[in-house]
C-alpha cells in the first residue's frame, strides 16, 4: 500500500556531495510504497507543488509546521549497557569492572535480556534511531533477545555475539563445548547465530570480538577465520580508545605493528568492519583503516564522559578513511542522536584550536544518517530518502518545548535551523518515528 505525507522535507538529494548535498524543502511530498520484493521503500520525494498531480489519487497526510527526516543511523552501541549510562567511574578500565561487566553477567537470564532488548528497541525508536550495530553480551541468549526484538519491529538492526575468552570475570567469558575450547566454541555459536539471523528480514550479523586485550590469539583467529568465509556478515570491535587500554594491548600481542594491527594481523580490518573510537591513532593506522576499508564508529559524548580523548577529525580526512556518528551507551550518555552530534561539535572544536577545522551542522547531521549508513555499507538503503531507500524516517517537531520554537522561529537558514535541533533538542522533538513505512 502507498502512503503519502506533506510536511517539510529533509534529505540528500545528492548524496555523492556528502554533507552539502543536504535538502530542505518547505512544502513537501513523500510518497512510500512497496518494492518488488514487497518492502517498503521511498518512491517519489520533492515538492509539492512539483509531485501533487502526479500522486492526487493518494490520500495524503498533512503535517502542517513539521518536519520529515531520514530516521538517525547509530553505529555503535551496547544493549546491555542500557542501566549502566551515567555510571561515575575513574576511566575505560574501573567502568568496565565496577559497572559494566557485573551488568552483563545478568544477560545469562533469557528473561533478564528479553526485558531489556524491548526498553532498548524502545528507547532508540523514541530518539528517532532506526538503524543500529548493536553490541549483545557473551550469551547467544542475548543476541537473540536483540534479534527477536528488532524483527517484531522490522527494524534494520546488526548485532553479534560478544567474543571474549580471558581477561574479564569469569560468569561474562564465553563457555567451553563438550570436546571443544571457550575460542571454539564461541565461533561455533557465532556461526550458528549467522546462520539463524543474518539476512532474516532486515537483520544482520556482526562477529564481534569485544576489544583485542579480552580475546586468546585462538578466538581472534578464528573470528577472522569466520570474517572471511562470510564478507557480507560485519565485524565490530573497538580500538585507541584510552592510553591505558592502548599499553595493555600492546603488552598482550607485542608482535604487531600497532594496536589496530592487531585486528589486521587476525584478519579482522575488511570492508563492513566498524572499530568504535579510534581516537589515539597515527598516521599508520589511519592508511591501515583506509586500505582495509574499515572505518570509525566516532563515540563523542562517551569519549568525553570517560575522559578517553578527542577523534581527530582532521587527521582521518586528511589521510581518508570512513567515520560515521555512535551513541556508545552505555559509556556515551544518551540515546539522543542530537546530543551525539552536539558532542561531536564540541570535539570538533577542539581539533578546530588545533588545524581550523570544525564542523558545520548540516556535516553532524550527515555523519549521524547517511554518512553513517555509507560507512556500514548500507548507503542507498537507509539514512536517506531518495527513492528506493528503505521507509525508515523520523516526524520533527521544531516547537517541542519553548525554547526550541523560539529558536526554530528565527532561524534564517537551513544550517541555523538543523543547529538549533542539534544543541536543543532532545527525544521531545521526534514525535514519530516510521520503520519501513509502518506508523
Ligand atoms: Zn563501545
Amino acid at each position: 500500500m502507498q502512503r503519502a505525507y506533506r510536511a517539510s522535507l529533509l534529505w540528500f538529494a545528492e548524496p555523492d556531495s556528502g554533507p552539502e548535498g543536504i535538502r530542505f524543502e518547505e512544502d513537501g511530498l513523500l510518497v512510500v510504497g512497496p518494492d518488488v520484493h514487497g518492502q517498503q521503500v521511498v518512491q517519489a520525494i520533492g515538492s509539492w507543488h512539483a509531485l501533487s498531480a502526479q500522486y492526487s489519487r493518494l490520500a495524503v497526510e498533512h503535517l502542517p509546521g513539521r518536519i520529515i527526516a531520514p530516521g538517525f543511523v547509530d553505529m555503535h552501541v551496547h544493549f546491555p549497557q542500557t542501566h549502566v549510562i551515567g555510571s561515575p567511574a575513574a576511566g575505560l578500565l574501573p567502568w568496565l569492572e565496577n559497572y559494566t561487566f557485573p551488568e552483563e553477567q545478568r544477560f545469562a537470564d533469557p528473561a533478564y535480556a528479553a526485558d531489556a532488548a524491548t526498553f532498548f528497541v524502545d528507547e532508540l525508536l523514541r530518539n528517532g534511531v532506526t538503524t543500529a550495530l548493536a553490541f549483545a553480551t557473551s550469551h547467544s541468549s542475548s543476541v537473540d533477545a536483540l534479534f527477536a526484538q528488532a524483527r517484531a519491529r522490522h527494524m534494520r538492526l546488526i548485532t553479534g555475539l560478544c567474543l571474549m575468552d580471558r581477561h574479564a570475570p569469569a560468569a561474562l567469558l564465553n563457555q567451553p563445548g563438550q570436546g571443544t575450547s571457550a575460542a571454539e566454541q564461541s565461533i561455533l555459536e557465532s556461526e550458528a547465530l549467522i546462520q539463524r539471523w543474518h539476512g532474516q528480514d532486515r537483520l544482520g550479523y556482526a562477529i564481534t570480538p569485544r576489544f583485542a586485550p579480552t580475546s586468546t590469539d585462538a578466538q581472534l583467529r578464528g573470528a577472522g577465520e569466520l570474517a572471511a568465509r562470510y564478507p557480507d556478515v560485519w565485524i565490530q570491535s573497538h580500538v585507541a580508545e584510552n592510553k591505558d587500554e592502548i599499553a595493555w594491548a600492546r603488552e598482550l600481542f607485542p608482535k604487531s605493528s600497532s594496536y589496530l594491527a592487531t585486528y589486521a594481523d587476525f584478519g579482522l580490518l575488511r570492508e563492513r568492519s566498524v572499530y568504535a573510537h579510534c581516537i589515539h591513532f597515527d598516521d599508520a593506522d589511519r592508511a591501515l583503516m583506509r586500505e582495509s576499508g574499515a572505518v570509525a564508529a566516532i563515540s563523542p559524548t562517551s569519549n568525553l564522559f570517560l575522559g578517553s580523548g578527542f577523534f581527530d577529525y582532521a587527521g582521518a580526512d586528511r589521510v581518508g578513511f570512513g567515520y560515521g556518528l555512535a551513541s556508545d551507551v552505555g559509556g556515551g550518555t544518551s540515546f539522543s542522536p542530537f546530543h551525539t552530534m552536539l558532542a561531536a561539535y564540541y570535539v570538533g572544536r577542539e581539533g578546530h584550536t588545533k588545524t581550523g577545522l570544525s564542523l558545520t551542522p548540516r556535516q553532524l547531521w550527515w555523519q549521524h544518517t547517511a554518512g553513517a549508513a555509507r560507512a556500514l555499507g548500507l548507503d542507498g538503503v537507509v539514512g536517506n530518502l531518495l527513492p528506493g531507500c528503505e521507509a525508515d524516517f523520523i516526524v520533527l517537531n521544531p516547537q517541542a518545548t519553548p525554547l526550541l520554537a523560539r529558536k526554530t522561529a528565527l532561524c534564517a537558514s537551513l544550517d541555523e535551523l538543523l543547529f538549533s535541533f542539534i544543541v536543543l533538542g532532545d527525544d521531545r522533538a521526534v514525535e514519530r518515528t516510521v520503520i519501513a513505512g509502518a506508523q
